[in-house]
């Protein structure tokens, strides 16, 4: 079976009725994307920069983390996007040398874009390793954790400044590069028409927004009965945000785990997602079923699983569907 995955490597994610999907991969460090270039991916849909500040005593300089956001964007070369995701720390993930305070609810807490946008001395640094990476390639920036279209203005309004300081610098950047934000907490998927006309892209982060939604502890086993990819809840936000999406015009990712579940393939191709970031684990396999499933077949499942309400339902009748 893994000679005849490997000859769809270079072969088109295009379902038998010609509907072309992008299937990338999820990374966290610059060795994961030979992985993902061997495996097929059509570019990197979430590089998770926060193993770069990880592990270590201090913070990464600026000169660090531009030679990892550039190798990166080189192993794709200008076509192939590279999603880079600003610093997401805190929730399960600590710096012990920043000395974050102890939290009731970690995961409620202090974390990712809201400490971006307190520590902008860290933030500013990493935007600036991005933004001279991205002179070597189609690299988008992606905010995490967003909530408010407030703090999108004021994430941007920083980025703004970097760039200024670039341009008085005369260091080259790409002046277009793309800025898209991660749709993870379900205030931003009810607001997601108002927020796609300030962004370029979304990208459903479904590990965190089904924890969110179901209010259920994503680390938490007690409860992992509530972690329901298939909720209709869930499902019914997705549809919303990829409808609210396409009305601007801005194409629509995913990023968490849901978008490599192969029974959740077929019903998020047929909601009309775009992009589908995985692990490069999973990007053949994935290959191989938009290759046999047709679009017309896709909505047909998904307009069908939309009308029930039991999540194994939804699941079991997915399965049953792509047998025959
Ligand atoms: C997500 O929340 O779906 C996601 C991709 O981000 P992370 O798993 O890093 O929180
Ligand atoms: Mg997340």
């Amino acid at each position: 079976q893994r000679e005849e995955l490997k000859k769809l490597v270079q072969l088109p994610s295009m379902t038998p009725d010609g509907i072309q999907v992008e299937l990338i991969a999820n990374i966290g460090n610059p060795k994961d994307g030979l992985a993902a270039v061997e495996n097929g991916a059509e570019g990197i849909g979430l590089y998770r920069t926060e193993f770069l500040y990880m592990g270590r005593e201090a913070l990464p300089s600026e000169e660090e983390q531009f030679e990892a956001y550039k190798s990166v964007t080189e192993m794709f070369g200008r076509e192939h996007p590279v999603v880079i995701r600003s610093l997401d720390i805190g929730g399960d993930k600590e710096l012990p040398y920043l000395d974050m305070p102890k939290e009731m609810n970690p995961f409620l807490g202090y974390r990712a874009i809201r400490l971006c946008l307190d520590r902008t001395d860290i933030f500013r640094t990493q935007l600036r390793a991005i933004l001279r990476a991205s002179a070597y390639g189609n690299i988008k920036l992606m905010y995490p954790m967003i909530a408010t279209l407030e703090e999108l203005r004021k994430a941007n309004k920083v980025l703004e400044t970097v760039k200024q300081e670039l341009l008085a610098e005369a260091i080259p950047f790409n002046k277009g590069m793309e800025v898209g934000i991660m749709v993870e907490i379900p205030a931003v998927a009810v607001m997601a028409d108002r927020f796609a006309r300030e962004v370029d892209f979304f990208s459903i982060g479904t590990n965190d927004l089904i924890q969110y939604t179901m209010a259920a502890d994503r680390m938490n086993e007690t409860v992992s009965y509530l972690y329901q990819p298939f909720n209709l809840a869930v499902l019914r936000l997705i549809r919303s945000v990829i409808e609210s999406a396409h009305k601007e015009g801005k194409r629509v990712a995913m990023c968490g785990e849901m978008a490599g579940d192969l029974t959740a393939l077929p019903i998020l191709l047929g909601l009309g997602l775009d992009e589908f970031s995985m692990s490069a684990s999973s990007v053949l396999l994935a290959r191989a079923l938009v290759r046999q499933l047709t679009m017309k077949k896709a909505r047909s499942i998904a307009e069908a699983v939309l009308e029930m309400d039991n999540p194994l339902e939804i699941e079991n009748f997915v399965k049953q569907e792509m047998q025959c």
